[in-house]
This record gives structure tokens, sequence and C-alpha cells, in this order.
């Protein structure tokens, strides 16, 4: 039952500006899309390493802490895929409000979800970042003994074997684990959104 037509938010004297005036700095999403073993993760670690190095207040969400957690009810369904990001996003939405600034670590391989996010938490405050790597070489990492398993027949609907993933229409920024180090992703992401949560 949809019942916002009876939900009146108040606007609380404690709001982004008064709390941005404490933590001084500008919250962004930063979203990184990309296959499984592509290093988001990995990239994910390192960026809040290197921020939190730098005094700025960051919050990661990745598979671990949502699939376990907060969406650990959905499966992998057109519906409940939705579902996960929309929850996502409007945790993000929150922490963004709340002043932080926000890595989300999911493969999100359709444009329909990513622009679900984008939407959710306005564009000013969405940053896609793709980090791009091949099929094959993901399936040679084969971080979590993934692409084996799905080629195996053991895991259906495998973004990059049997399930598309469509490569980001706009992304604010690439970055191509195949030929960077991680400390050159890491450095690109932090040097590209630096002007915005000053
Ligand atoms: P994902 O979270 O996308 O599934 P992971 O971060 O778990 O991917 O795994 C990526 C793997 O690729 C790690 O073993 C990491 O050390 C390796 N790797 C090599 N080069 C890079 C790079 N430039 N950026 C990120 N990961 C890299």
């Amino acid at each position: 039952m949809n019942t916002s037509e009876n939900l009146f938010p108040h606007d609380h004297y404690v709001n982004a500006e008064r709390r941005k005036e404490i933590i001084d700095q500008k919250p962004v999403l930063i979203w990184l899309s990309g296959l499984s073993g592509s290093g988001k993760s990995t990239i994910a670690n390192e960026l809040e390493k290197k921020l939190y190095e730098n005094g700025y207040l960051s919050y990661l969400l990745d598979g671990d802490n949502i699939r376990i957690g907060l969406n650990k009810d959905l499966g992998f369904t057109d519906d409940d895929r939705k579902e996960n990001i929309r929850r996502i996003s409007e945790v993000s939405r929150l922490m963004l409000d709340a002043g932080l600034i926000v890595i989300t670590a999911f493969i999100s391989p359709f444009e329909e979800e990513r622009e679900l996010a984008k939407s959710l938490v306005k564009e000013e405050n969405y940053f896609l970042v793709h980090v791009h790597c091949s099929v094959e070489k993901c399936e040679e990492r084969d971080v979590k003994g993934l692409y084996k398993k799905a080629r195996a027949g053991e895991i259906k609907n495998f973004t990059g074997i049997d399930s598309p993933y469509e490569i980001p229409n706009e992304p604010n920024l690439i970055v191509d684990t195949e030929n960077e180090t991680v400390k050159e992703s890491v450095d690109k992401i932090f040097l590209a959104i630096a002007d915005k949560i000053k």
C-alpha cells in the first residue's frame, strides 16, 4: 500500500548544509561499475584508504555489507536486481545527506539501473566510474573462482558469461585495470573528484 500522500517530511534544523560546516567536505557518490574481477573492491578499498589519509570521511557499500544484511532477502531476478539498486541508492542518498563520501562497488551491468541510481541521488552528486577490464582477463584472474563455476554451469546469469554487461554510455571516468596499476587507477579517481569534495 502506498501511503506517501499522507507523509509530510520535516525540515530538520540540522540539515546537510549545517553538517557540512562541521565535516568540511562535500559529499559525492562514487559508483564503480564493472565485471566481476575487474577490480572494483580493490580500487574501492585503496580509494577509501587514500580519502582517509587525506582526512575525508567515507563509507564503502559493497556486496559483503549489502547482500548479507539489508538485501539478504533479494535474489537475482530482474525485479530483485532493481530493488537491490534502489535500496543501495536510497542508503547512499541518506549517507550523502549525512555528509559522507560514498563509494559503491557493484557490477551494476545495466544502464537502466545505473540511471536509476543517478536519478535517486541526483546527477550532481553522482560520479560513475567504469572499471574496465576484458572478460578474458577477468576470467584469467578469477579471484573468487566464479568464472570457473559459471563455465561449468553451476552459476546461471553470470555477467560476462551468460548475462550481458552493458558498457556505460557516459561514465564520468574510465579506469583500465588491464593496463594500469591499482595506484594509477586510484590516483586518477582521486584527482577527478578532488574539486567536488573540497
Ligand atoms: P571485483 O571487486 O571487481 O570483483 P576484485 O577487486 O575483487 O574485483 O579483484 C580484482 C583483482 O585484479 C585483484 O586480485 C587485484 O589485485 C587485480 N588487479 C590488477 N590490476 C588491478 C588494477 N589496476 N585495479 C584493480 N585491481 C587490479
